[in-house]
Parts: C-alpha cells; sequence; structure tokens
C-alpha cells in the first residue's frame, strides 16, 4: 500500500515519520503498556508529553518568556470569539484586515462580543491580494488589529507584517505556522488550530503575550478565560491527549530537519514548483492570487472552462492525488502544500500538471 499523493486542505498529510513513530508507540508507550489515550492526564509520563511539547514550540519560534503558550479545544474558529472575549477592552475597538473568507468570519464573531470593524479589505478584487491598511494611526485607540497570516481558501499570504503598530497584532495563523521563521515579538496573540501545519485536528495552539492576560475579566466563564489554562499549563480540564502527543512527535519531526529556517527553504522550493509550471502555461493555469500575496501553503489556480477543470481532477483523483479540488465557495483547483507534504509528492504534481497541459 502506498501513500497518497494528499493535497487535503486541512486535516492532511502528517509526516510518515511521525505515523510510524506513533505506530511503534501505539500499544506501549515508553515502558508504560499504555497508549498516551489511556493515561491520566495527571500523570508524569503525560505531563512530560504537554511540558515537551510546548519547550519544542517555544525553540522552534524562537518564543520568548513574555509569552505563554496554550493548548486549547474548539479550533480556530472559537478563537474567533474568545480571543475578542478576553482582549476586546469597553470603549475600544477590535480591528480586522478582511483578506479572505475566515478573516470575514473572526469579524463576525467579534461584533458579537463588541465593537469591530473592518480597517482594509480585499473583497472587492476577490481577495487576490493582501489589502493594505491606508492609515495606521487611525487604528490608535483600538484594542487590536487582527489578521489571518495565511487565507487557506484564496491562497493569499502576508509576507510583510504591519510594523510599528501601537496596539496589538493578533494573527489567526492556522494554515502557515511554522512554515517559515517569523518575530513572535511584533505579536501580541497567535493562534492556530493544529490540523494543517502542526499535527492532527483536536488541538488548538495559542501564543499570548503574558501582560495582555490582565485584560480578562472574572466574569468571563472559566473555560473561556485564557488566565485559566495559563495558570494550569493547559491541564484545567482533560486535554486533548492524542492530539498534544502527536503534535509533540511532529514538532521533533519539524526540529530534526532544521527548524522553521530549513522548513522555509523546502517550502519555498515546493511552492516554486507548482507557481512555475503556472507561470509558464500561458494561461492553461490560472493563478488566483497575485503575485506580490503568492501563498507558500496553498496554490490556487483554474483552468479555462468547466471541462478542462473536471477533467484534470478526474484524472489527477485516477493517478492518486487527492484534495486537489478549489474551496466549495470558490471552485477551481488548490494544491495544499503544507510542511509534511514530501517534496517528490510536489514534483509528481507539477509534473503532472505539465503532462496534461501539453497533452
Ligand atoms: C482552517 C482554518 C480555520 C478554521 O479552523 P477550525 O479549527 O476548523 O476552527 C480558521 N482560520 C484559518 C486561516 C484556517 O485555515
Amino acid at each position: 500500500m502506498t501513500r497518497a499523493y494528499n493535497f487535503n486542505a486541512g486535516p492532511t498529510a502528517l509526516p510518515e515519520e511521525v505515523l510510524k513513530r506513533a505506530e511503534k508507540e501505539w500499544l506501549n508507550y515508553n515502558g508504560t503498556g499504555m497508549n498516551v489515550m489511556e493515561m491520566s492526564h495527571r500523570s508524569k509520563p503525560y505531563e512530560e508529553i504537554n511540558h515537551q511539547a510546548q519547550n519544542l514550540l517555544r525553540k522552534l519560534l524562537n518564543i520568548s518568556n513574555d509569552y505563554e503558550i496554550l493548548f486549547l479545544q474548539g479550533g480556530a474558529s472559537l478563537q474567533f470569539a474568545m480571543m475578542p472575549m478576553n482582549l476586546l477592552e469597553e470603549g475600544k475597538k477590535g480591528y480586522y484586515v478582511l483578506s479572505g473568507s475566515w478573516s470575514e468570519k473572526a469579524l463576525k464573531e467579534a461584533q458579537k462580543i463588541g465593537d469591530a470593524e473592518s480597517v482594509a479589505s480585499g473583497k472587492d478584487n476577490n481577495y487576490t491580494t493582501i489589502p493594505d491598511i491606508k492609515d495606521l494611526s487611525s487604528l490608535e485607540n483600538g484594542s487590536y488589529l487582527h489578521i489571518t497570516s495565511n487565507n487557506t481558501i484564496y491562497g493569499t499570504q502576508w509576507h510583510e507584517t504591519p510594523k510599528n503598530l501601537s496596539i496589538p497584532l493578533v494573527a489567526d495563523m492556522s494554515s502557515d505556522i511554522l512554515c517559515r521563521p517569523i518575530d513572535v515579538n511584533s505579536y501580541g496573540l497567535i493562534y492556530a488550530g493544529a490540523q494543517k501545519n502542526l499535527g492532527p485536528s483536536g488541538v488548538t495552539v495559542v501564543i499570548i503575550k503574558k501582560d495582555l492576560l490582565a485584560r480578562s475579566k472574572d466574569s468571563l466563564p472559566s473555560m473561556l478565560d485564557y488566565r485559566t489554562h495559563a495558570n494550569n499549563q493547559s491541564l484545567y480540564n482533560t486535554p486533548p491527549t492524542l492530539a498534544v502527543y502527536l503534535l509533540k512527535l511532529v514538532l521533533e519531526w519539524a526540529d530534526s530537519l532544521g527548524g522553521a529556517e530549513a522548513l522555509e527553504k523546502i517550502n519555498q522550493q515546493k511552492a516554486e514548483l507548482l507557481y512555475h509550471e503556472i507561470d509558464q502555461s500561458n494561461g492553461f493555469y490560472n493563478g488566483h492570487a497575485n503575485k506580490n500575496s503568492r501563498s507558500l501553503m496553498n496554490v490556487t489556480f483554474t483552468l479555462n472552462s468547466k471541462e478542462l477543470t473536471d477533467a484534470f481532477l478526474a484524472e489527477a483523483k485516477e493517478l492518486g492525488f487527492t484534495g486537489l479540488n478549489g474551496h466549495r465557495s470558490v471552485g477551481g483547483c488548490r494544491a495544499s502544500i503544507y510542511n509534511a507534504v514530501p517534496l517528490e509528492h510536489v514534483e509528481k504534481l507539477a509534473q503532472f500538471m505539465k503532462e496534461f497541459r501539453t497533452r
């Protein structure tokens, strides 16, 4: 049985090494005689897994001690509401840059919590570029500025984040966390569901600057208050133990490759293979994203007719490629090439794209 050429948008491919390691430890984790799923989250072995996962993430993203790392549940979608519940201050605004469907959803949730508005939007050009914020000084009285660092559905990505902000920058990094080095110090809060670049679904990573924890109010339900999780090493209630364990294995794998710098190089190589094929196809394949906003993680493109698109997807499927359909809201094709997608699989796809076009 060979592994699928997995280009799913999420959940998606995990590193084969990680799956093999999990298989090896499946019945007997580290001499415990148990699967990680079977042990108490208060046991020493599990506390170690939890601790190691936090430490590895701290190392890989160079996160200083000014930040707490939390492992939560509810996905990025819960963070759309939980973040403003904690950070949006009375009489101030949450500012949002709209760069795709996920940022629209984040704004909509924040508006249920308090005062929030869009300060830049790429909607008029069908989210082909990351929009510019015209006047940064107008943000002064806000509680935070929210961006979506990678737009999974449209295939665009921020390549330079707003600088010299007077308010905390909050980023939804669900689909590009750890695809490249970042300067965590320029953010107040980062959140990401794990199921694209970090592991399986079920665990959501939140990286929050400690001083921002002072904004949370005692009236918040305990589970929705960041302080609860920060004060309990994310062990306040039963965590998603299997997901955190697999997250730890993925982080060990990333570390063994050379960390964020090494991953960025491979990711650039992978993305370049597909963008190159799009660019030299003379319009046979049309990239959705403008060149300066192209994503390293999600390559979106269309073919010139529905018949061609259908033929392309059907043949691809036949050859063992999965997940190449564009998101149901935009159509076309999308190849998600997250960290765990091997270079050889992307080479195979680029080769197929070329052969299909030539024919
Ligand atoms: C997938 C995704 C989400 C939604 O994540 P859930 O874990 O399903 O809630 C949010 N934001 C971005 C950028 C995503 O790619």
